[in-house]
């Protein structure tokens, strides 16, 4: 039976969410407080699709990394103290998870899905006729020292007894994976299912498609609150009015948090800021996507121009630019490129963008329980693009209270952390 969808977010997720709706007969209105012509999170992000991230971001060691960088203003990770009772409260639970059962018991959850929205973006390579240059050579792990090469043949032994292949490569094996590009490394790891693609190109030929086939958007409209019956959300009200539906899917990134609060439900999230900047004619051009292991600086090829994204500041919603933390990045190209020089990078203009991140390191995806017609697709963190076509195929799923087509989901419902 057909229903109506109100999907409240116009990022990546919304816009899956929204395309897999409308493909199961649905009507859907999404709505989103930005502009049709828009930035966010899902734009100027480095478009990697990652069945290599079974790991999840909360795993053991992260808190001494965490806090071997606090004290760098350069390094790739940064937290701004402050009293917050969310950012505390996040902090606890993020330690919590931490830990080697954590990792073992999600690491085949986060590969599932990562393949399972890698097979979802191929199919939609073919719907949309190729429009957003998706690339299947998969992306290397690129290791300047022999630490950090031990570290990744580790992944690599684990990646590839969950089934998802990794080769370790020493130097000349990674130089005849991409002739011609010259890397200062002591070797990588070859995970070829990953797969990279231009994101602004994904989201302006996806809400093109949902355009056409009759989804509504309300653009420059803010959600302000919802009107709620018992257990049954009634409509949102927002800058422009009352919008009603029968479905609402919560889909606003690293903002999800403040909307659920509004309806009483804790869903913790921490907004992790991260930069990229793009050469348009770079001096070498991969074909290959790649990690800077040590850096942590994701490097894209898009069409012809280069990306390059890297740090995760949870300093709030301020998405002020960092000089030093961009310099971060911009000093450990030529390390591993060289190349590329740091004054290519001159006349970059920054981009940022707020990821929405859980502290367990996983989505929230799925039904809540307190509302009987409310849903969340939100806290993707590093994986949004990679997850956001499974995370919209689960939610039509749920929306027909269908059977999901992945195992182990409840793990990823978004009122988990309630008490
Ligand atoms: C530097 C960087 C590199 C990255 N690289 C990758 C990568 O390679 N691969 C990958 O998978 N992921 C990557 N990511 C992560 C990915 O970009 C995010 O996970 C994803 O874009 C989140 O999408 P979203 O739709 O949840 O949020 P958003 O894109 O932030 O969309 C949320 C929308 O909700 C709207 N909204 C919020 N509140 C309201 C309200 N009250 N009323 C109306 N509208 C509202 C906002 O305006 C916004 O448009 C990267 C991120 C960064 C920062």
């Amino acid at each position: 039976m057909s229903k109506k969808v109100v999907v409240l977010g116009g990022g990546i997720i919304g816009l899956a969410t929204a395309w897999h709706c409308i493909k199961r007969g649905h009507e859907v209105t999404l709505l989103d407080r930005r502009q049709k012509v828009r930035d966010g999170c899902s734009f100027g992000n480095a478009g990697m699709l990652v069945p290599s991230h079974f790991i999840p971001l909360a795993a053991p060691g992260m808190i001494k990394l965490g806090m071997k960088w606090l004290w760098s203003r350069e390094s790739p990770f940064a937290i701004r103290p402050r009293l917050s009772w969310s950012l505390i409260d996040w902090l606890w639970k993020f330690q919590r998870a931490c830990n080697q059962q954590h990792v073992e018991q999600n690491s085949p959850l986060l590969r599932d899905l990562n393949l399972a929205g890698r097979a979802a973006f191929l199919e939609l390579e073919t719907e949309l006729a190729g429009e957003f240059n998706l690339v299947q050579k998969g992306l290397v792990m690129l290791c300047a020292t022999e630490e950090g090469m031990h570290e990744e043949a580790e992944v690599a032994a684990v990646s590839n007894s969950l089934g998802v292949p990794a080769s370790v490569m020493n130097p000349q094996e990674l130089a005849e994976l991409d002739p011609g590009i010259e890397m200062d490394v002591v070797g990588g790891v070859h995970f070829p299912l990953d797969c990279h693609l231009s994101p602004n190109l994904l989201m302006s030929s996806l809400e093109e498609k949902l355009q056409r086939r009759g989804v509504e958007f309300v653009w420059e409209t803010e959600c302000g609150g919802f009107r709620t019956q018992q257990n049954e959300i009634q409509c949102i009200t927002s800058s422009t009015g009352e919008i009603s539906g029968d479905e609402y899917v919560i889909c606003g990134g690293a903002w999800s948090n403040q909307l659920a609060d509004d309806l009483g439900i804790s869903l913790p999230l921490q907004a992790g800021k991260g930069y990229s900047l793009t050469l348009e004619t770079p001096r070498q051009q991969p074909t290959v996507c790649s990690i800077l292991k040590e850096a942590r600086v994701a490097v894209t090829p898009m069409g012809n121009s280069l990306r390059f994204g890297g740090t995760m500041e949870i300093v709030g919603h301020d998405e002020s630019i960092s000089p030093s933390r961009l310099r971060g990045i911009v000093r450990s190209i030529p390390e591993y490129f060289p190349a590329l020089k740091q004054d290519d990078f001159q006349d970059c203009q920054p981009w940022v963008g707020l990821r929405p991140c859980s502290p367990d390191g996983l989505p929230y995806v799925g039904r809540t329980s307190k509302y009987r017609n409310l849903l969340m697709a939100t806290g993707h963190g590093m994986m949004g693009i990679s997850l956001s076509m499974i995370t919209g195929k689960l939610i039509a799923e749920a929306i027909e209270d269908e059977p999901s087509s992945i195992d182990g989901i409840e793990r990823i419902l978004p009122d988990r952390f309630a008490n």
